[in-house]
């Protein structure tokens, strides 16, 4: 087979057949793009905040194209796709924009060594290379574009290998870039799976890999990777906990979780999976969730009036049934769903609440990637961060309350890499935050400032003119000893009788010391020390 052949989830029809990339092609792509890359890390970087104005421009102007492809090929309705998909790139684009060029622009680096002193030092922020951008289907367009903005702002260059189960949202993708006015092949689409994948992280001029997808397949990717060295990004799945404590406000809680445990029918890695209710407010709860549960409005994602669509494919609706199943099998309550919507067809699940769930359950402990949500009740808040914190994954949680000192000291024993406090996975829309996960969730970081570091590297550059030789040069002495062995004793105690002392000693080598340093700039820095 050497086409990738796409039927819509939503109505079983044709979205188009792609040319599947042939193994001995990714050879030359990755030459091109190198090629590219070695001319596009020498444009300056306001040049290239240029550029990401003119892609938030094309994506914007390009909206609807977008929505309505990932609605047919992937199933999320238009209108949300056009919320979930194409904000966070376009608020990443404006991000680099206002932030990046400060970001990468050359640093000043200011030592408290004193024997670094009469030099000058910098940080430049250099780009790797050739990355491979490996990506899932269940949000094929915000996840590459997001991470593929950062890099090629960094100087890199990005051959994009989508998911086979999206790959005329891949397509579009770098029809995108092309428009862009970028150097030819800087950025490029592989399309395939396994050999495609593999053989990018494999070439020698790849340097670094951001792959987007599932626990297992990760790490066989970051095997192949760190094997040859190479920079490695992972961001994994989830089993996102909300904690709702007893004076939360119900009814706009249950509306919150509702949304971020159905949006994109469930497929989210940062999806609310499990639910840690307080006692007290457990049964009032459950019904306000299952009352928002019973609004969602379920049918074909290119309709206006629909909130949720299909999942993808056969494979994952019954994931979601065997959990449901497990679940019930195991004592839990089937309160809302629970079964295929076969009026609507094969691919529509309900939206399914399933309550007094507990640890032993299938659906509490992996990841189920649908339209199901548990919960369970728990005494108190330190019960429900225990068992929050009882998983794997470490992806993103949120707390539900009014009590604005309580959640402050809360968020941080969660051990998950970002918190919500009335909300959730709106991590993902603040270019600003950071993503990435603890645990099993990931290793790396995109967004913000630590997503940007990720994709460079650093070199630090330490410049001296003074003409005198090191102090630390040969030959080595009985004086040499004696200064490094006072000073080891300073910095054992900086405090101002030890610096006494220590300047009483140094005193008799002053005239030594000035044939390696320069007094007037080391003194400052010595006493620094003892701040
Ligand atoms: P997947 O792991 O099956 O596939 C991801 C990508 O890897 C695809 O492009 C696939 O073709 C490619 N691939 C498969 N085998 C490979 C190999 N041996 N070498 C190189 N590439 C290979 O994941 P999926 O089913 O597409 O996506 C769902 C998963 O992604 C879920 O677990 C979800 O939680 C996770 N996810 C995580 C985030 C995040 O930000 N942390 C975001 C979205 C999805």
């Amino acid at each position: 087979m050497n086409r990738l052949v796409i039927h819509s989830p939503a109505d079983g029809s044709l979205v188009g057949e792609i040319p599947i990339t042939p193994v001995e092609a990714i050879e030359g792509v990755v030459q091109q793009a190198h090629a590219a890359y070695l001319e596009w890390r020498e444009v300056p970087l306001r040049e290239r905040a240029e550029a990401m104005r003119r892609l938030r421009r094309l994506i914007a102007h390009e909206r609807h194209r977008i929505a309505e492809l990932v609605a047919r090929e992937q199933g999320k309705p238009a209108i949300e796709a056009m919320i979930v998909e194409l904000f966070p790139p376009i608020d990443m684009a404006t991000y680099l924009i206002y932030e990046g060029v400060r970001l990468l622009a050359p640093r000043r680096v200011r030592s408290r060594n004193p024997f670094m002193a009469d030099r000058h030092c910098t940080y430049y922020f250099h780009p790797y290379g050739v990355w491979a951008v490996i990506a899932p289907w269940n949000y094929p367009f915000t996840l590459p574009v997001v991470q593929m903005l950062a890099l090629v702002f960094a100087g890199n260059a990005v051959v994009l290998k989508p998911s086979p189960l999206t790959p005329h949202v891949g397509a579009l993708i770098g029809e995108l870039f092309e428009k862009a006015g970028l150097p030819k092949g800087l950025v490029q689409v592989a399309q395939g799976g396994a050999p495609q994948g593999s053989a990018l992280i494999q070439h020698p001029l790849v340097r670094g890999v951001i792959f987007t997808g599932s626990v297992p397949i990760g790490r066989k990717v970051a095997e192949q990777a760190g094997a040859l060295g190479k920079k490695v990004i992972l961001e994994l799945g989830g089993k996102d906990p909300a904690i709702v404590l007893h004076d939360a406000d119900l009814e706009r809680t249950a509306r919150g979780i509702a949304w971020s445990a159905m949006v994109n029918a469930g497929q989210t890695c940062a999806s609310v999976e499990r639910v840690y209710v307080e006692r007290a407010v457990y049964e009032p709860f459950l019904e306000a969730l299952r009352a928002e549960l019973a609004k969602i409005r379920v049918g074909h994602p290119l309709q206006s009036d629909v909130d949720m669509g299909p999942v993808i494919a056969p494979f994952q609706r019954d994931r979601v049934q065997a959990h449901v199943e497990d679940a019930c099998a195991k004592g839990g309550r089937v309160l809302y769903g629970g079964r295929v919507l076969s009026e609507l067809g094969e691919l529509y699940y309900a939206p399914t609440l399933i309550a007094d769930a507990n640890e032993t359950m299938l659906g509490m402990q992996e990841e189920t990637f649908g339209p199901l949500v548990m919960a369970q009740p728990v005494a108190d808040v330190e019960e429900a961060i225990q068992r929050a914190n009882a998983s794997a994954f470490g992806l993103t949680a949120s707390l539900w309350t009014r009590d604005r000192a309580r959640a402050h000291a809360l968020a941080p024993k969660l051990e998950c890499a970002s918190v919500s406090v009335n909300s959730h996975l709106v991590a993902y829309g603040d270019s600003y935050g950071t993503w990435g996960g603890f645990k099993d969730s990931g290793v790396g970081r995109t967004h913000g400032e630590f997503g940007l570091y990720e994709m460079v590297q650093v070199q630090y550059v330490s410049e001296v003119y003074s003409g005198k030789p090191e102090l630390w040069w040969y030959p080595y002495s009985e004086r040499l000893r004696r200064i490094t062995d006072w000073m080891m004793a300073f910095l054992a105690e900086p405090s101002w009788r030890v610096g006494k002392q220590t300047m009483q000693r140094l005193t008799p080598e002053l005239r030594y010391l000035t044939r390696h340093f320069s007094p007037t700039r080391t003194m400052p820095l010595f006493l620094r020390y003892l701040r």
